[in-house]
């Protein structure tokens, strides 16, 4: 199995597709710490699915807006494992709003865990692998939307640029010391984030139409490449956006 032996951090693991990732890299050997904060039903469901899979998964709470909480979540995984390969930033939250009418306060929500989460929790990550003398890597999971406009999400934008360009940022000083950064970019990933879209018919179809493949994604979609991502295979991938979109980003055409 080509994890055998890593361990890897996933936040957001008790959901969608952090929970899928989490269940993949324990299907290809790598012991995860399966971080959540509102979703502990969740969050043992995917426990239990590795666990019976003879894979290791152990959950811990910590809530990635939280520096603290964030430090603890790397001592957790050397305390139970003893050590960590593989960061999977994979947390994230959107909340509707027309520019116009964004409070201070959504603003702080989604920028604390799209961003400031991310970029602490690999702080403290990165400073722990440096200690060692450790490679390693860190995935973040992005979205189209770190390029492309999202009409009534500038929080969301603002968070997934940022997450780009820390990305691009992290690629080049991290290098040096053996550790990669790369970002996934889902496109629509049927999921609970997307609840309403789903639910909305017409909405619906008419993203549908825009995407090639004419069809969403599943978390596994993702989670297929997060573990290539993850695995000596990809070692030499170091400061990329992939996207996993059915070619919706690629879909402009004249009418
Ligand atoms: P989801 O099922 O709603 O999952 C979001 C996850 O984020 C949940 O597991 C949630 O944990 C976790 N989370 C939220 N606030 C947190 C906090 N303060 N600390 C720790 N964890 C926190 O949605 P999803 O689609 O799987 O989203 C996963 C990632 O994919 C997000 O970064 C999202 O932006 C990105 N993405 C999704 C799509 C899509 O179409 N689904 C497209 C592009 C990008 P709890 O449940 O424990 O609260």
């Amino acid at each position: 199995m080509r994890l055998e032996g890593k361990v890897a951090i996933v936040t957001g693991g008790g959901s969608g597709i952090g929970q899928v990732i989490a269940e993949q890299l324990a299907s290809e050997g790598a012991s995860v710490v399966i971080d959540y904060v509102g979703s502990a039903d969740g969050a043992e469901k995917t426990a239990e699915t590795i666990n019976k899979q003879h894979g290791k998964g152990e959950i811990y709470l910590a809530d990635v807006t939280s520096v603290e909480q964030t430090k603890r979540l790397v001592e957790e995984a050397w305390s139970r494992y003893g050590s960590a390969d593989i960061l999977v930033n994979n947390a994230g939250i959107e909340i509707r709003a027309d520019f116009w009418d964004t409070t201070e306060e959504d603003y702080d929500k989604v920028l604390g865990v799209n961003l400031r989460g991310p970029f602490f929790l690999t702080q403290a990550f990165v400073r722990r692998l440096r200690a060692e003398k450790k490679p390693g890597r860190i995935i973040n999971i992005s979205s189209v939307h770190e390029d492309m406009a999202f009409p009534g999400f500038s929080t969301y934008c603002c968070s997934k640029g940022g997450m780009r360009m820390l990305m691009r940022d992290l690629a080049v000083e991290l290098g040096p010391l053996g550790i990669t950064c790369n970002n996934v970019a889902p496109g629509a990933i049927i999921t609970p984030i997307n609840k309403s879209l789903l639910e909305n018919k017409p909405k619906l179809n008419a993203l549908l139409q825009n995407i090639p493949l004419n069809r969403l994604g599943e978390p596994k979609d993702v989670a297929s490449l997060v573990a290539f991502l993850a695995s000596d295979e990809a070692g030499y991938i170091n400061g990329a956006t992939l996207t996993v979109d059915g070619g919706l980003m690629r879909n402009y055409h004249e009418q």
